[in-house]
């Protein structure tokens, strides 16, 4: 079979599979012809008259090429094509110049064998050329000087023909292939030199990246590490390349626990086919150290969505982490130390406001009123960076108990429902309920949730409600499938424009507009809703029209009321 590409991008002294075979189906042909005349010869009466005769020397000659080109054929040695075919080439070529001399020269009928041989000449490149060349020409001084042969016009016109031309037409055909091989060995060449620079500088790039690169095949094992990589884990190339990756990337969860199969990044990259980034594994060295590490693993696409493998990047974050911890505790630390002195200023405040304890004219009022609300933001705000800081630093583990929604949502309700009538909206809250005749059924909706992290979500939602609602209503519902229950905060507000819908979550993030200029904010409680929320296994997330409204939804893990183990459990009122 020829190899795709064969006779394509190959260096010269090299012959093609495919015309390797064709040569030797050609001196296996010759072959054939010599040895069985040489045969029919045995069976003639007066062998020295026939114009074929084949002495046995050539007949043996002839069967040998014919047997090489056979088995070359069959079992054709990569290495040594050329050398072969060229071998057995002038092997039958000197044979069939044999026969041609003692048949009588140009008169003899095995010409036709050698025009044929002739044409492949050419194959051989220029050295096969010549020596035919040599050959025919040497025939043709033989003749003229040692044989007397006149050179009538009969002669020259055989000699021409039958000698002559098919060196020609070898030339023609093989100087032109010669020619075309060169310049696609050139391209070649080129190419090879092309793709060798490319392939030094990705690993000049690859070797220079300060973070740990890994690159890991579909089955799992390592195919490259640069030396950031080694010198991170404390593995040496020659040991890592072709292990397992298990057993180089050994990887932990924050409790110390390490990762199942199902659980490796790398096995989910490998399965998955899409990327995946990761801030909370642990890492631990060949010399048993333990490094956090932020993860990025792409896979290896293979064109047809699976993965051909993945590639690992990651760096040590345990020091940025240690930052992050610091720096939260500080706020943390700050925020709680100023939150006193802010009740007690605004306590005063408030004191001062109130026409029981205080007496103040109405222009001091008004700069007190001011004052007070001031103190009330810089409240939220430190409640808003303690709970942040607490979310960011590990701080904020849940401890859920079953809660009775219904109640619980009531009565958060009941604390804002003053702040909604101030500004004339009303608030209403009929969870989930079905009209079965004249009666009115709630269903039950138990979430499992830390009542303590519910609370402040819903209450920073109602507060958003109310604060972006200039008129109209806010309506809070309850709804459940078997494994969650949803809580939903609809208000008739200024709406969220689309762009700004992915970002709002973030931390910090405010939209910044004409309708929202005004209303005061941190950016905050948002941020703060969706970390509570994913902390107690739940998520967050909004529909919002611009202009016309929003809704905010909550979705907690929903547990049945009989599977609260004390009866005394659940918890119906916010801590
Ligand atoms: P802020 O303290 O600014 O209210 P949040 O994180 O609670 O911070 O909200 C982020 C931004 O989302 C707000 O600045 C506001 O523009 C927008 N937003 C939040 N809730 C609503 C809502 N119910 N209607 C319209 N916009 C809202």
């Amino acid at each position: 079979m020829e190899h795709p590409g064969e006779g394509i991008i190959k260096p010269l002294k090299t012959i093609s599979l495919f015309w390797y075979r064709r040569i030797c189906e050609m001196t296996l042909f010759i072959s054939l012809i010599i040895v069985s005349v040489f045969f029919a010869g045995l069976f003639m009466e007066d062998r020295t008259a026939t114009l074929l005769l084949v002495p046995l020397p050539a007949a043996l000659i002839a069967g040998v090429c014919g047997i090489i080109g056979l088995i070359s054929y069959l079992w054709a040695p990569a290495k040594y094509l050329y050398q072969i075919a060229f071998g057995n080439y002038l092997l039958l070529t000197a044979t069939v110049g044999m026969l041609i001399t003692l048949t009588g020269y140009l008169d003899s009928p095995y010409l036709v064998l050698w025009m044929l041989l002739t044409i492949f000449a050419g194959l051989f490149g220029k050295l096969g050329l010549s020596i035919v060349f040599s050959a025919v020409n040497g025939l043709l001084l033989y003749l003229v000087l040692f044989d007397n042969r006149s050179l009538s016009r009969e002669f020259l016109i055989v000699y021409l023909l039958a000698l002559e031309m098919p060196l020609v037409i070898s030339y023609l055909i093989w100087n032109d292939r010669d020619t075309q091989e060169k310049h696609k060995t050139q391209a070649f060449d080129a190419l090879a030199k092309q793709l060798s620079q490319v392939a030094d500088k990705s690993e000049i790039v690859i070797n220079a990246i300060d973070e740990g690169v890994m690159a890991i095949d579909a089955k799992g094992v390592i195919q490259l590490i640069n030396p950031a990589a080694q010198r991170l884990i404390g593995w040496t190339r020659e040991d890592a390349l072709g292990l397992d990756y298990h057993s180089v990337l050994k990887l932990s969860d924050n409790s110390g626990h390490d990762l199942s199969d199902g659980q490796s990044p790398v096995q989910q990259v490998l399965i998955s086919n899409r990327s995946l980034v990761n801030n909370d594994l642990t890492l631990t060295t060949n010399s048993g150290k333990h490094m956090l590490v932020s993860l990025v693993i792409s896979p290896v696409d293979s064109g047809n969505g699976t993965s051909n493998g993945a590639i690992v990047v990651f760096r040590d974050i345990t020091a940025e982490k240690q930052e992050e911890r610091q720096r939260a505790e500080f706020i943390s630390t700050a925020s709680h130390e100023m939150r006193t002195p802010v009740a007690a200023i605004e306590g005063y405040l408030g004191l001062a406001l109130n026409p029981n304890t205080a007496v103040i004219d109405e222009k001091a009022r008004a700069y007190l009123m001011k004052a007070h609300e001031a103190t009330q933001h810089l409240g939220r705000l430190f409640q808003d960076l303690l709970s942040v800081s607490r979310a960011e630093d590990g701080r904020l583990i849940p401890k859920p108990t079953t809660v009775d929604m219904t109640a619980f949502m009531r009565n958060v309700i009941e604390g804002v429902v003053l702040k909604a009538q101030q500004k004339g909206l009303t608030i209403y809250f009929k969870p989930g309920s079905d009209q079965q005749g004249s009666r009115t059924i709630s269903p039950m909706y138990y979430a499992f949730v830390d009542n303590g992290h519910l609370r402040e979500i819903a209450n920073n939602l109602l507060d958003n409600a109310i604060k972006y609602t200039l008129k109209g209503s806010i309506t809070v519902d309850l709804k459940g499938d078997e494994e969650h229950v949803t809580l939903s905060i609809a208000d008739t507000g200024i709406g969220i424009p689309p762009e700004d819908v992915v970002h709002l979550f973030q931390k910090f993030y405010r939209i910044d507009n004409s309708d929202t200029r005004e209303i005061g904010g941190t950016g905050l409680g948002l941020f703060i809703c969706r970390r509570l929320a994913e902390a107690n296994n739940g998520k967050v997330w909004v529909e919002s029209s611009y202009g016309k409204g929003s809704t905010f939804f909550v979705q907690l893990p929903r547990v049945d009321h009989d599977e609260t183990a004390e009866p005394g459990a659940v918890t119906s009122a916010p801590s």
